[in-house]
């Protein structure tokens, strides 16, 4: 058989080994160091925005953008449902309570007008800020979650942030690379936004996140929380309960020599991202989601939608044959109103998120994904 073809795997084909490298001869391999500025400094550089805060992974990236937007308990955080967990256990790691929105069908992201809806009809503006009538309780922001290299209706959702006074916090973990109305996500006036260098992102630090804000003030705001709230580091004196959540200089190093390499690897998506949608014009019942026509997309995780009655077979069985073939695919995450971890949060809609699940595949689009492997991929879609 041949060698198998996996869903999305890191390439290092830069500086990794020799920042690497500088780390160990330095003895610079911790939580303070001089890539752990630089990789900031970059990282705000790359998406056009003011400061990055380097932290472990997106999740608690996520969790420290939240806190940082004034997230407490007993507040309502709205979020996409058609998400990978994290987002939505960040939520409650402040001790919120998500209320999840659907997806709209056509691009598989956040669904602006339930977002409108729910604001308009269900709650009530008091002293500049936002609560739900029935419950009493604030919303405290809004997290969209930019998913599979596309990015969501940002100004629409921008818009209604400032009318209702509720802070935008993106999670922006897999749309790193990702233009929105010719601006990098991260250069929109959002409140936050959230990045992660997981092994199966389009960058990867082994394990890593960061986020960028507009002002340094909070981006150091963050920093202190990542940090233990260490306010004098001599004397040990902290002011708050904080965290450890601060990145090391290690991973730090990988993060820069990725970075030199995103516009290579944004375009190497984005070809096997046009070979799938070229393909996908003569194969009936399969289509590709595509980013919208504000968005450029990197297609990080190129996913198709499969209509069985036409194509013969349903996502799941597509899914079992690929693999039998040695070629690795997906389905999407369980949507989060269905999550057992979620149980009895809020959702609005959920049909598109829940059929997506149903009937979405992601398909194998490493960066290193060379164009024998793909039309082997293709050929086996092919019925
Ligand atoms: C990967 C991912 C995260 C979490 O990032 P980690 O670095 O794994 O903690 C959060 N949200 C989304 C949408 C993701 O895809």
């Amino acid at each position: 058989m041949s060698e198998p073809i996996p869903l999305s795997v890191p390439e290092f084909r830069g500086n990794e080994w020799a920042y690497l490298k500088e780390c160990i001869d330095t003895g610079w391999v911790s939580s303070v160091g001089a890539f752990v500025d630089r990789f900031e400094a970059d990282m705000a550089r790359t998406v056009d925005s003011m400061q990055g805060v380097a932290v472990v992974n997106g999740t608690s990236a996520l969790h420290l953008a939240l806190l940082t937007a004034g997230v407490k308990a007993g507040d309502l955080v709205l979020c996409s449902t058609l998400t990978f967990i994290a987002s939505a256990n960040a939520i409650r790691y402040t001790g919120a309570e998500p209320v999840f929105v659907d997806a709209e069908a056509e691009y598989a992201q956040i669904d602006v007008r339930l977002i409108e809806a729910y604001l308009r009809d269900e709650c009530e503006i008091r002293d500049g800020q936002t609560f739900e009538k029935a419950s009493g309780r604030r919303v405290a922001a809004l997290m969209p979650v930019h998913v599979l290299g596309m990015a969501g209706d940002l100004d629409a959702m921008l818009a209604l942030g400032s009318e209702f006074g509720v802070p935008v916090v993106e999670d922006a973990a897999e749309a790193l690379g990702v233009r929105y109305k010719g601006k990098p996500i991260g250069a929109h006036p959002t409140f936050a936004t959230c990045f992660s260098f997981n092994g199966n992102k389009i960058l990867t630090t082994g394990g890593g996140g960061a986020i960028t804000y507009h002002d340094r003030e909070t981006a150091r705001a963050a920093k202190r929380l990542a940090t233990q709230a260490k306010d004098d580091a001599l004397e040990y004196i902290h002011g708050d309960v904080a965290y450890n959540y601060r990145m090391p200089n290690l991973l730090a190093a990988m993060g820069c020599a990725q970075l030199e390499q995103l516009p290579e690897y944004v375009e190497k998506k984005q070809a096997i991202a046009n070979r799938y949608i070229d393909a996908l014009k003569s194969i009936p019942g399969l289509e590709p989601i595509l980013a919208s026509p504000d968005t450029e997309g990197t297609y990080w995780l190129f996913t198709i939608k499969v209509d069985p009655a036409v194509y013969g077979e349903t996502a799941r069985e597509l899914v079992a044959r690929l693999g039998q073939a040695g070629i690795q695919s997906r389905p999407l995450w369980q949507p989060m109103h269905l999550s057992p971890a979620h149980a009895g949060a809020r959702i609005l809609g959920g049909e598109v998120a829940t059929k997506l699940f149903e009937t979405a595949v992601s398909l194998p689009c490493s960066v290193g994904l060379n164009e024998t492997d793909q039309e082997r991929v293709i050929g086996a879609l092919r019925p």
